[in-house]
């Protein structure tokens, strides 16, 4: 089979099975950014004056998000782009990472703010969870790490928040949702409104398979750290993830598919379960549904010490 760009006859570096595709350098790069801009443009609807607060971990997906929104937005002098990257305190973890991640702002001129775990909350993850709570780190650092982005991006005036998900990780929270059959946090995935002190969040790489993401950094020699954290694999997750990829293989285009269908689905569910606005945590104020925020219950905090 021919290893030829589909469009020019320069030498492939990726076949894309889902469009049938075979792509050179410089068209798989147009390719990604296309979608990425077309994703900002249908999503995330960037007016006039925005602020921009991007979640920089200093991986893949994060410094690609960067990298483009800053190649797509130069050229507007009212958008302001600030990084944000939380150290959420895993040894031999994170400050490569983070690291990366300055590095990167450095390169590109762009304001950087590294906030930790330890700063804000007393605590590193690793001192947070012990013992049995080593099995659920993930849910403890997100959503620790969520508020803590939410609060920063809120302080420094932003109007959106942008976080480098990437289709695999789309698609897969979409299905586990599915699997335990939580739809109001399905719907949650998919916010359709402003809510007060919530800064709207966006996607803009949620169109692009995470092999093509790392693909694009490879190709732009972005200095991205590749290290795994050692937390990382929520079980069930990473049951879903070998079924997408099996499913993907047989079945080219069907993480697409599971997005598409979605995106359909969740502005039939939004009307049945609307965002209602939310109150502040009676602890620290944050946004939440209930009395009480979930990082608030997590770090076990309570109204008197606070
Ligand atoms: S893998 Fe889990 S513990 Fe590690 S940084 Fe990601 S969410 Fe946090
Ligand atoms: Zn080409
Ligand atoms: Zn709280």
């Amino acid at each position: 089979m021919s290893s030829k760009c589909t469009k020019c006859n320069q030498r492939s570096v990726i076949f894309q099975k889902y469009s049938g595709m075979r792509l050179c350098r410089k068209h798989f790069i147009e390719d990604v950014e296309r979608k990425i801009k077309l994703t900002i443009r249908k999503e995330a609807n960037i007016a006039k004056n925005d602020t921009i607060a991007v979640a920089l971990s200093g991986g893949k997906d994060s410094s690609v998000l960067l990298y483009v929104l800053h190649k797509t937005l130069k050229e507007r002098p009212d958008i302001r782009i600030v990084a944000i990257t939380v150290d959420e305190g895993i040894e031999g973890y994170r400050s490569h990472t983070v690291q990366s991640a300055a590095i990167l702002a450095q390169n590109m001129g762009i304001e950087h703010i590294v906030v930790s775990f330890e700063q804000e909350f007393g605590k590193s993850l690793d001192e947070l969870i012990s013992g049995e709570r080593v099995q659920g780190a993930c849910t403890y650092c997100g959503v620790l790490r969520k508020s803590l982005l939410n609060r920063i991006a809120r302080n420094i005036g932003a109007t959106k928040l942008a976080t480098g998900h990437n289709l695999d990780d789309e698609a897969q929270t979409i299905f586990l949702n599915h699997i335990r059959g939580d739809v109001e946090r399905l719907v949650r995935l998919a916010p359709t409104r402003e809510l007060d002190g919530l800064i709207l969040r966006s996607k803009p790489l949620r169109k692009i398979p995470e092999k093509e993401v790392a693909l694009y950094a490879f190709l732009n020699d972005l200095p991205v750290d590749y290290s795994e954290c050692p937390y990382a694999g929520e079980a069930m997750r990473g049951e879903v993830r070998d079924v997408l990829n099996d499913l993907e293989v047989n079945h080219p285009g069907t993480k697409y598919s599971i997005l598409s269908g979605f995106d359909k689905m969740v502005q039939i569910l939004a009307k049945e379960y609307t965002q209602t606005n939310m109150s502040g945590c009676q602890i620290c104020g944050e946004p939440c549904n209930s009395n009480t925020c979930q990082a608030c219950k997590i770090l076990g905090r309570n109204i008197i010490e606070y």
